[in-house]
């Protein structure tokens, strides 16, 4: 369809990058990037014309996003040449603009293109060896100034390399270390770093990336309070178990993995020190100070739990100290008290106490003439109180 569309305005059309790996990979994947040899923007609006759906245009980098009705994206992008300014190094005259775009991607692997329209539909664009490479499962960067131009791609060849078992071409290993021994790390902007982290630690297995980081000094290159210690290990040890029992829950909703990966990082620092490192991850003003509360929250938390269970306070009252800690820092609780009884009494929260919901609601007081008011809540309160002790039905038990 969308090649069809493109010969009808003169273009060529690819879809490129993760998509055409993970279809070689047969790993499932539902992003969708096209590159357009034309006007990706135009190309977009007629796409949304044809098909239905909306589109979002960036005119300063010529790419728009499509949604189609079904809720599908596409990220539609612009290959043009005279779009790129290049290194002296490359005849851009003698390169198709497909390839020029292919040319600035990271890895072999994220380089690849299928021609959508209707003349050559479905061939392969492979200019990289990157076919060779999937076969010989090894991820290796198209030139060696890769991670002068960008050093991210460091971050992203480990991610890379975890997810789908490929190991570093010899290269492009040597050419991390060099980026690394020059501190190519140190000029890059916070948030590019916090989000390529922040994207390492929603994988399957975070802390084999974070140890492969720690292996090329990564993370004390990002800031040296990040340095992956063994008591902090052994947390992120523990919060991999504590996340991987919760998603077999299936409790929705899913907690946000990585910030209670991130979280056990950050465990040991006091405030001073994560507030540093906030400022060197770029932190807005509020997510520094949601999660420095979150971190003092679950300081708080814990000291109650002790409390709690030391004068052996009846669920209720467990019930109401866990209920005001987002579930992330519930799951970091668990994952920072793994012999304790602390971390029974936060998954019977977790599994049994939290579905408790009360039958009755606000309208149900009006209704028997309590005027509304703030006694509201302290009587629901109550009753939920109540409720969780065991002295009254609730849903959740019927
Ligand atoms: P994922 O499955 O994690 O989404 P992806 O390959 O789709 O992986 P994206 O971050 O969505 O990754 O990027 C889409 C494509 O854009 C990549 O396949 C790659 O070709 C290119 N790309 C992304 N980031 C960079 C970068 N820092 N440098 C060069 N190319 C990049």
């Amino acid at each position: 369809n969308a090649g069809k569309l493109g010969q009808k305005l003169g273009y060529a059309v690819y879809v490129v990058g993760g998509f055409v790996r993970d279809v070689l990979l047969k790993h499932p994947n539902t992003d969708v990037d096209l590159v357009v040899e034309g006007d990706g923007i135009a190309f977009a609006a007629a796409m949304t014309r044809e098909m239905g759906g909306r589109y979002k245009a960036h005119p300063k980098f010529k790419t728009a996003v499509v949604v189609l009705p079904s809720g599908q994206r596409v990220d539609v992008a612009t290959a043009r040449l005279e779009y790129y300014e290049y290194p002296a190094a490359l005849p851009t005259v003698e390169l198709s603009s497909i390839k020029m775009d292919l040319y600035r991607r990271d890895f072999t692997v994220n380089a690849l293109a299928v021609h959508l329209s209707p003349d050559r539909y479905g061939e392969l664009v492979d200019f990289f060896g990157a076919q060779r490479d999937i076969k010989d499962r090894v991820l290796r960067v198209l030139h060696s100034l890769s991670f002068v131009e960008d050093p991210t791609r460091i971050v992203r060849a480990i991610r890379f390399s975890e997810r789908f078992g490929f190991r570093i071409g010899g290269q492009t290993d040597r050419l991390i270390k060099n980026a690394v021994r020059h501190s190519f790390f140190h000029r890059l902007s916070g948030s590019r770093v916090f989000h390529e982290l922040q994207l390492i630690l929603e994988e399957k297995t975070p802390l084999a990336c974070l140890r492969r980081m720690h292996d090329y000094k990564l993370l004390a290159a990002i800031h040296p309070l990040l340095a992956l210690t063994p008591p902090r290990e052994t947390v992120l040890m523990e919060v991999e178990n504590v996340i991987n029992w919760y998603r077999l829950l299936y409790i929705e909703p899913q907690p946000q993995a990585w910030l209670v990966y991130f979280l056990a990082l950050c465990s040991g620092m006091d405030a001073e020190q994560f507030a540093v490192v906030g400022k060197r991850l770029n932190f807005s003003k509020r997510t520094a100070g949601d999660i420095a509360t979150l971190r003092m929250r679950i300081r708080e938390t814990a000291q109650g739990l002790f409390n709690w269970e030391y004068h052996k306070g009846p669920l209720s009252e467990l019930y109401f100290l866990m209920e005001p800690l987002p579930v992330e820092g519930a799951l970091f609780l668990m994952a920072r008290n793994p012999r304790e009884p602390l971390q029974k009494y936060v998954s019977l929260y977790l599994t049994t106490l939290r579905g408790k919901r009360l039958e009755i609601t606000g309208n149900d007081l009006k209704g028997i003439g309590i005027a509304p008011g703030p006694d509201y809540t302290s009587i629901l309160r109550r009753v939920r109180g109540s409720v969780i002790d065991g002295h009254a039905p609730c849903r959740a038990e019927q």
